[in-house]
């Protein structure tokens, strides 16, 4: 008989706890979860998963613009319900939240619905249902949430993506700040939705961090699709009046809007979960730190997910709670590789990226050719728009091997899961050539990029 209460608890069930309680129980451990909201986590219940059938709500005017190319009459007296829409999701959010909890239930996991915070390194309280349990190992997977600039004068009129999910009402205008994967997404979502959007960004250019040719495509597509981009500018004040929320700029603009939403980024939610009382050391930015097998600085303490902050994705958090599980419980030894994670951002147009950018490739390798090709999708030549996507292969030279690739229009996130597979698995650029193309799609147009644009 164990002295613990529970072999494993894990505190959070999003998208890394879940994973690693589900494959921790069927290796035999006795394993509960807490959980405070509702179990899925961000990326189910407010991230990607609701952003992402708002981005396809959103996507329709376009469809139906594009439709009289191909014969098809205007349509008529086209109308969009944002309850409906709300409610839609809210319902498949609910499906998929039943799910998850149904995957736990069957893998004999017991849930808490209630706050968990650590009394020392092996007993937890439930916080919300007044119990105490124990258990021999705690795995910490609770996350982030949204940073909030608390020094702007006004900031409370402002939101976040937890509640953009459930505004009553569509606004007529919005100003989004920030110009990471969030703001870029939602800018997307509201401006399709035919609101006046605006995104503000401290920075030179959206997208730090990416690839540039692939940063400034998307400014010039945003900003072609109606979007309002701000740049190297910030808020200064939030002012509620009668006719709405007017938002000063430190370049002294005022803009005035229905909605002001913050994607300044995400910290890790570590606040009250008693890591102080366990001895689970962070770092100056409040992120859990852990070795290659999530490990903290307390041997029976491990996290994994944002809370870490290692790559804030989901199927890493994924990844990370399966190898915990396999490792500690499974008897295998599994670190998660942490590099060449294929990417995608759902703005419109979407971003599919692995890899190295050109600028990186530059720093990091002394001969690199750029291939690059850029052209008109098939479908939307009838129509008549001039969009276009943008392809980008980054290559070592010297040894031939694909160092990154970056695409720009639709599907760029199906296409990039694949190209993910054959960079990791060491592909070269006489791989691509010798690959026959699948014709007529636009991915053929990574196996046909004879002649490289230029050396970075
Ligand atoms: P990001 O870290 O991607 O971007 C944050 C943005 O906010 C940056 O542009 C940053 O500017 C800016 N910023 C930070 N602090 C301030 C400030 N004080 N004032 C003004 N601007 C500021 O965060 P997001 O919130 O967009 O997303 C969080 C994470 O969620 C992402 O990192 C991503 O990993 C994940 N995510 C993934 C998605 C996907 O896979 N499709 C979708 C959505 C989220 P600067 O560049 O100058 O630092």
């Amino acid at each position: 008989m164990s002295e613990f209460d529970y072999d494993l608890f894990v505190i959070g069930a999003g998208s890394g706890g879940v994973r690693a309680a589900r494959i921790a129980a069927t290796y035999g451990a006795k394993v509960a979860v807490a959980e405070e909201y509702r179990v899925g986590g961000t990326c189910v219940i407010r991230g990607c998963v609701p952003k992402k059938l708002m981005v396809y709500a959103s996507q329709f005017p376009e469809y139906f613009a594009d439709a009289s190319g191909y014969g098809w009459s205007e349509p008529q007296n086209i109308s969009f319900d944002w309850k409906t829409l709300i409610a839609n999701k809210d319902k498949e959010i609910d499906r998929l939240n039943k799910i998850y909890i149904s995957n736990l239930e069957k893998s004999n996991v017991e849930i808490f619905q209630s706050r968990a915070e650590m009394l020392d390194k092996h007993s937890i309280k439930l916080v919300g249902l007044d119990k105490k349990v124990t258990a021999e190992r705690i795995l910490i997977a609770t996350g982030g949430t949204p940073n909030i600039d608390y020094s702007l004068k006004g900031r409370e009129h402002g939101i976040t993506s937890n509640e953009i999910f459930h505004l009553e009402k569509k606004p007529e205008r919005i100003i989004i700040a920030g110009g990471g994967y969030i703001a870029v997404e939602f800018a997307g979502i509201f401006n399709g939705l035919g609101v006046e959007t605006h995104l503000i960004y401290r920075g030179e250019q959206i997208l730090r961090g990416f690839d540039a040719e692939v940063r400034q495509f998307l400014y010039e597509a945003m900003v072609n699709r109606g979007i309002h981009i701000h740049l190297n500018d910030n808020f200064s004040r939030i002012d509620k009046q009668d006719d709405g929320l007017h938002v000063f700029t430190l370049k002294g603009k005022e803009i005035v809007v229905d909605e002001v939403m913050y994607a300044i980024g995400r910290k890790p939610a570590v606040e009250g979960l008693g890591l102080e009382n366990a001895g689970v050391e962070t770092n100056e930015k409040g992120t859990i730190e852990v070795d290659a097998y999530s490990k903290t600085n307390v041997e029976n303490i491990y996290a994994v997910g944002d809370v870490t902050d290692r790559v804030a994705l989901t199927p890493v958090a994924i990844r990370e709670g399966h190898a915990f599980a396999d490792t500690v419980y499974g008897g295998k030894d599994v670190k998660v590789d942490h590099s060449c994670i294929p990417t995608a951002v759902f703005s419109q147009p979407e971003i599919g990226t692995v890899g190295l950018s050109e600028e990186e490739a530059k720093l990091a390798y002394d001969d690199v050719d750029i291939y690059t090709s850029s052209f008109r999708p098939m479908k939307k030549i009838l129509p008549g728009k001039q969009e276009k996507i943008f392809m980008k292969m980054v290559v070592d030279a010297d040894s031939d091997k694909v160092l990154g690739c970056h695409i720009i229009g639709p599907d760029a996130g199906e296409m990039v899961q694949f190209l993910g597979v054959l960079l990791k698995m060491g592909a070269t650029k006489a791989d691509f050539d010798a690959t026959i193309a699948v014709h007529p799609t636009a991915s053929e147009e990574l196996v046909t990029m004879r002649v490289p644009t230029r050396k970075a």
